[in-house]
């Protein structure tokens, strides 16, 4: 390999470097705003100075940013081109240089350094950013017909509900340049995939939605680290870069299956896993906890989702022997012996990550198989209901319960489990479910629900509330407190 994913982070990094900006180190998964679930970009530690809360420090960084990206979830897999984990490599203009610096400074990087060949490149900017446009064909040198106008949801930046926003515009590479330029649809993953974003963050999205000029003109980047490598590896999708697939390797050969042999869904739970592996190792060592609240339910639900996935594929055992033995550690191993330029400080947090990873899935494996042949009954039953009656299949929220309370069952992998039979669940009566036995328990029941955007999840209140997971269709969160 000749970039291999370490080469191209230093670059970038060295890159911005070069011209005059700070190389600052991520920051934790945890963000210390705590009106943010995660860390989901690059921007977040700098939201303050974006918002002249506080003073900039350095006119100019860069950074590698760890991100987790729980809106994704149902992407990983099933996309070449998202993950739950990922790194996002930026540089940041605090009131310093903007827009034409950022988008000439971003074409160099990508055709100089990188070497990606311009013609394959195209570019998106908002709809009525003339401006970026025009320095975009008049300065860089882009044809006209490789630079498409967007709408708000693609080329309006926004890091929540509220908070630091702008127009921003991306740059695609083009798998197939040969289908040739007329019609094209950037959003088409077959042949295209967005790999920087430039946000103009030049405003602030007030709680009643609008936007007040920040003093500053502002430049926040991002550039998905598995995204270039995947390009520069010339390997078909994120997972096969050498910055997972040796994880998935790992746990193939755990499996005694050969992914280049294996069937489509077999290869979608290897990258599933290859995926929530580095997501847990992450969480945990930024010190998340598997819990039945807030950012411990992510956690436990990654890792209830991997033991499901480890023993469909057929792993049994903990690969050192032991056939009641544990996998997750075995996987973390190598989780962690790629952690080091990402994070230098998981290493050091080996013991209690394994230890903690080993415990969660002791816990989940007891109650698993019991939940399982439960489950099947409760499908079968439903299935032959639906066919006598009619009516679609689907599960009732009291068995959705039971086997969330007395089977450890998240919502989300009932619900998985079911629609592969195609049967739906019914997530509401499974909230009334919930809210009774809250009330039994006299628990405090004020329930929040947050529709979380494109890019963000706010929670309001993180130490009371209950995460409870996404409904997929919404991929709103269910947060109860
Ligand atoms: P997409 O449209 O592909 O979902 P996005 O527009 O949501 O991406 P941005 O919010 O613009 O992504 O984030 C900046 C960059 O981070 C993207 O251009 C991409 O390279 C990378 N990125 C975003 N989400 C993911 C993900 N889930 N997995 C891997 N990389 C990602
Ligand atoms: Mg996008
Ligand atoms: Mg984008
Ligand atoms: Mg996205």
């Amino acid at each position: 390999v000749e970039w291999s994913g370490d080469a191209i982070r230093r670059r970038f990094l060295e890159f911005y470097a070069a011209r005059g900006h700070k190389i600052l180190p991520s920051s934790s998964l945890v963000p210390g705003d705590p009106t943010v679930f995660l860390t989901i970009a690059g921007m977040l530690q700098f939201k303050p100075i974006f918002l002249g809360k506080e003073p900039r420090r350095v006119p100019r960084a860069t950074t590698s940013q760890k991100c987790i990206r729980t809106n994704d979830i149902e992407n990983v897999g099933r996309t070449a081109r998202h993950q739950t984990f990922f790194e996002m490599l930026g540089n940041f203009s605090f009131g310093d240089y903007f827009k034409k610096e950022a988008t000439t400074w971003a074409w160099e990087l990508a055709t100089k350094e990188y070497g990606l060949p311009a013609e394959r490149l195209w570019i998106s900017v908002f709809e009525d950013d003339n401006e970026a446009f025009n320095i975009w064909h008049n300065e860089v040198g882009v044809p006209k017909e490789r630079i498409q106008r967007m709408g708000a949801e693609d080329n309006f930046w926004t890091s929540g509900a509220t908070g630091p926003c702008g127009p921003c515009s991306e740059i695609y590479y083009d798998f197939y340049p040969e289908r040739g330029s007329s019609d094209v649809d950037l959003g088409d993953d077959s042949r295209f995939i967005e790999f920087y974003n430039l946000v103009f963050m030049q405003y602030n999205k007030k709680d009643d939605g609008s936007l007040e000029p920040l003093k500053q003109m502002n430049i926040d980047t991002g550039m998905g680290l598995e995204r270039m490598a995947r390009i520069l590896q010339k390997v078909p999708n994120n997972y096969e870069t050498d910055l997972i697939f040796p994880i998935i390797e790992k746990a193939a050969s755990m499996a005694m299956v050969s992914y280049a042999k294996a069937d489509d869904a077999t290869k979608t739970n290897l990258k599933i896993i290859g995926d929530h592996m580095r997501a847990v190792v992450y969480l945990i060592s930024d010190g998340v906890i598997p819990s039945n609240i807030g950012r411990g339910y992510v956690v436990r639900r990654l890792i209830r989702r991997v033991v499901r996935m480890g023993r469909l594929i057929g792993i049994r055992g903990d690969g050192h022997g032991n056939s009641e033995g544990a996998f997750l550690p075995s996987l973390a191993e190598v989780v962690i012996s790629l952690s080091t330029e990402i994070d230098s400080d998981v290493e050091s947090r080996r013991r209690s990550i394994l230890g903690e990873l080993q415990r969660e899935e002791m816990r989940f494996v007891q109650t698993l198989e019991r939940g399982e042949k439960l489950l099947a009954e409760l499908l079968d039953e439903a299935l032959l209901n639906a066919g006598n009656n009619g009516n679609k299949p689907s599960l009732s929220g009291k068995n959705v319960f039971l086997l969330y309370d007395t089977y450890g069952f998240p919502v989300e992998i009932t619900a998985e489990i079911a629609s592969e039979q195609g049967v739906t669940v019914d997530i509401e009566g499974f909230d009334i479910e919930m809210e009774n036995q809250r009330k039994q328990s006299q628990a405090a029941h004020n329930v929040v629900r947050l529709s979380v955007g494109n890019e963000t999840e706010i929670v309001k209140n993180i130490p009371d509330t209950e995460f409870l997971g996404y409904d997929s269709l919404s991929a709103s969160a269910v947060i109860k407190g």
